[in-house]
């Protein structure tokens, strides 16, 4: 049967990429509902492409906009707007897929409400699983929505898992990393790095947002907390392992000795085709992988020092309650600050340092109590930045 979606960040990242895949594949997929924040041009392109019945957009005015816009090309596609139009097109009943690919903490509520409606969830969303964890988890299996990765590594460690809802003999999972633009540069000099220098990755090309986290690896931080509820592992059996690359996008090791990975190239619509098309496999336009050209894969340990970035969200998984929405909420604070060149580089893990140790650390009893943490961290964050000097 045709899946019908919804595309929450249809203009992002992965908003392009899901639409390639989906493009490819007439036949399997057809499109819901695409929302955008402020891209009302772009939107509005893909509107014209995929006829959606409702395209969703962050303001009344964008709405406007793309509304007329659609309606001068004949398009009868209904246009509206804010928060509540975003949940109420992830729980439509006009959809049994939605995925999940606004970035931060924006994207929390509707995914939660894809999964109260018991939706296929193709998360990228990671920032929503960060913050709300358990009750995500909790949501999805009493609703019997289906989640599934589209995040690299764990849609690689879910290929690599077996497939009975147990999780007989694996010892550990082993979350690889590229490193980010700054793997071998002279620590000293990180302070000095602008906002183009870190949203320069070597392998992947993505968001501003998660590029930085790529940067300071609070990316791969949020992921090791991904990881945890994903699969249900605690932290110490979550590794981290540098691997420049990224061909191998993560690892499974198992009781008698076996590790199991998953390879390719690094193109995140191989991700979204086995996601969308599981559990068949279709062709997602990525080129088949040359190992023989790659000649190489090389591995290091993580530099905590280097990377505090990492080390706070281990403590922050560690500590529960909470401490991971706050870190959230601080980082994407501190993310945007660096963005607007408010802070300096080095001054993210400071921020989000400063934020932990603010707060009171409690638990994570309901949705208001996690949303109350994300704004105190907010403010907190705020109040700290507004300490900090402007870097030169
Ligand atoms: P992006 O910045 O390219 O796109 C973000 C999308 O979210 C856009 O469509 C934007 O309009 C929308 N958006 C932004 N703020 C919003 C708000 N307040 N309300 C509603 N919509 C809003 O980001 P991206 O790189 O596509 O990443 C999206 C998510 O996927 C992030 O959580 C990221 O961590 C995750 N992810 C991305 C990649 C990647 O390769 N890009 C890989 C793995 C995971
Ligand atoms: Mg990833």
């Amino acid at each position: 049967m045709q899946k019908r979606l919804t595309l929450l960040g249809s203009t992002g990242s992965i908003g392009d990429s899901t639409l390639d895949v989906v493009a490819r594949h007439p036949d399997r997929f057809s499109v819901y509902a695409l929302t955008a924040h402020r891209n009302g041009d772009k939107l509005v392109d893909q509107c014209l492409r995929f006829a959606p019945e409702v395209a969703v957009v962050g303001d009344a005015a964008t709405a406007q906009a793309v509304e007329s816009k659609l309606r001068a090309a004949g398009s009868k596609t209904v246009v509206t707007f804010g928060p509540q139009a975003l949940i109420d097109v992830s729980k439509s009943d006009g959809c049994d897929t939605v995925v999940a690919a606004i970035v931060g903490a924006a994207g929390l509520e509707p995914s939660l409400a894809a999964a109260k409606a018991g939706k296929r969830i193709l998360l990228a969303n990671k920032e929503a699983l960060v913050m709300s964890g358990d009750i995500f988890m909790d949501t999805v299996r009493d609703s019997g929505a289906v989640l599934l990765p589209l995040d690299s590594e764990h849609n690689a460690v879910f290929q690599c898992m077996p497939h009975d809802g147990k999780h007989g003999g694996v010892t550990k999972i082993i979350l690889t990393a590229s490193g980010g633009p700054f793997r071998t540069r002279e620590p000293s000099t990180l302070v000095d790095v602008t906002p183009e220098q870190a949203c320069k990755h070597p392998n992947w090309s993505m968001g501003r947002k998660i590029s930085v986290d790529s940067a300071t690896m609070m990316n791969k931080g949020l992921e090791v907390i991904e990881a945890h509820y994903l699969f249900d592992l605690p932290g110490d059996r979550i590794d981290v392992l540098i691997h420049p690359q990224s061909v191998i996008h993560s690892m499974v090791s198992y009781a008698d000795g076996s590790v199991l990975a998953q390879l390719g190239n690094p193109d995140m619509r191989t991700p979204i085709a086995h996601a969308m098309a599981y559990p068949d496999r279709i062709d997602s336009g990525v080129a088949q992988l040359d190992l023989a050209q790659v000649a190489t894969l090389n591995f290091e340990k993580p530099d905590y020092e280097r990377f505090p970035c990492l080390a706070l969200a281990m403590k922050a998984l560690a500590e529960g309650g909470v401490a991971s929405a706050t870190l959230n909420a601080a980082n994407e604070v501190a993310v945007e600050a660096f963005l607007n060149r408010r802070i300096g580089f080095m001054a993210i893990a400071q921020t989000v340092d400063a934020v932990l140790n603010a707060l009171q650390n409690r638990s994570a009893t309901s949705l208001e109590v996690v949303l109350e943490a994300d704004a105190a961290a907010r403010r907190a964050a705020h109040k700290i930045i507004d300490s900090l000097p402007v870097p030169a």
